[in-house]
């Protein structure tokens, strides 16, 4: 496979699928620029390459449609600020201007081309829009985890039009070298933690890890539901009736592939779902009629904690508790602290997966961990075993 340490881009123009979604305010500026960012390295080095670079992105949903609000405009003029240098904006991303401003493209040069979801053939993986942008770069470079998981034209079919010259970026192939570190190479014990509200969105996550890591914790919503699996009373905890079963599959299976599951022992309680609530903390097994378990409670935190602290590798996937209510913050934040300190004694932790990430974010802590994934749906795909299709077919 080619890479791009070893890739020279010089007078080639790269297509480059990037993930310029990013949150805007009314006016259309760029709110949070973390994933411009993010995409620097790889436009710089094919720059300093003596290349030029073609970005291609989706903005929002407009549904296969023009929206003129979700336009890729604004969005270039901060990307042009961070390079330090001016960014060329084509009105469409297939058509006579993509196809006039690419050919005119001189080394050092920067192209965005206008939202690839304005057409529907984007989403459909349309083979003849994706022949239209391949048509327009000499190498294919895919540096947007976050799709990578949706066989669409710009994120994998276009690949088949590049056999020879396709790579991944500097961004997915750090997600891909994380992912590989704790998934097939893991230095021992592998630590998974599982949060976030239900065991339905995570079942398969949770089959996946229950194959490859040492100790499991549950926690979070989805952790009640293990618990009155097991007998316990999780008042009005929310609970997913259904997956009792499969639950206690899941403590079943834990036992006989020798994975060590950790499930709260104790819980803070609330006896309504607001921040104003009233709360209290008692076992995780006991929790009274018409209250419910919003956090994990000291003695898990403490548990919890000794098992990150000896771990490895980490894994945290999903939050311990409602940690956007104040109230309800304290296990996650513990959480995320632990996970730091077992970083800073040298485990490889990845966060991954919206909310956690937002926790760490928000807890300040993002820089104390060793990677932190900028893709939500496209980790849990990954975390569950599917070989994602915009990295297979990069791969292929
Ligand atoms: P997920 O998207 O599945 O990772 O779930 C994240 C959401 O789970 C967050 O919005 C949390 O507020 C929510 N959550 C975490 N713990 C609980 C809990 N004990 N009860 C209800 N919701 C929870």
């Amino acid at each position: 496979m080619l890479t791009m340490d070893t890739y020279s881009f010089a007078n080639k123009k790269a297509l480059i699928r990037v993930d310029m979604n990013v949150p805007q305010d009314e006016g259309g500026s760029v709110t949070d620029d973390t994933r411009l960012r993010a995409i620097l390295p790889t436009v710089n080095k094919v720059l300093a390459d003596g290349g030029s670079a073609i970005l291609m992105s989706h903005l929002g949903r407009p549904k296969g449609k023009v929206v003129p609000t979700m336009s890729l405009a604004p969005v270039s003029e901060c990307l042009s600020e961070l390079l330090g240098r001016p960014v060329i904006q084509a009105t469409d991303c297939v058509g006579s201007d993509a196809q006039t401003k690419a050919a005119a493209l001189k080394p050092g040069e920067v192209l965005v081309l206008e939202n690839l979801r304005f057409h529907p053939e984007e989403e459909a993986g349309d083979p003849v829009f994706s022949e239209q942008l391949a048509s327009l770069g000499d190498v294919y470079v895919n540096d947007a985890f976050g799709t990578a998981h949706r066989a669409h034209a710009s994120t994998t079919i276009v690949a088949r039009s590049f056999p020879n010259d396709k790579l991944f970026g500097m961004l997915l192939q750090s997600e891909v070298d994380s992912l590989t570190k704790v998934l097939d190479k893991p230095e021992r014990p592998l630590l998974a933690i599982v949060g976030g509200s239900k065991v339905s969105s995570k079942l398969d996550v949770l089959r996946n890890l229950l194959d490859r890591c040492d100790e499991l914790i549950v926690g979070g919503g989805m952790a009640n539901t293990f618990v009155k699996a097991l007998g316990g009373n999780t008042g009005a905890s929310l609970v997913e009736e259904d997956l009792l079963d499969t639950a206690s599959a899941v403590v079943k299976a834990a036992e006989e592939k020798g994975v060590k599951l950790h499930l709260p022992s104790d819980a803070v309680v609330a006896d309504a779902f607001n921040e104003s609530a009233n709360t209290d903390q008692c076992a995780a097994n006991a929790v009274p009629d018409g209250w419910m378990a919003l956090d994990i409670g000291p003695e898990s935190i403490t548990a919890f904690r000794e098992v990150i602290l000896r771990a490895r590798t980490i894994l945290w996937n999903g939050p311990m508790g409602v940690f956007e209510m104040t109230p309800f913050q304290q296990g996650t934040i513990a959480i995320a602290k632990a996970i730091a300190e077992s970083t800073r004694n040298g485990a490889f932790s990845l966060v991954g997966g919206g909310d956690s990430v937002a926790a760490v974010n928000r807890f300040g802590l993002a820089d104390q961990v060793s990677y932190v994934s900028t893709g939500g749906g496209a980790m849990l795909e990954y975390l569950e075993g599917k070989v994602l299709p915009g990295i297979a077919a990069v791969r292929g």
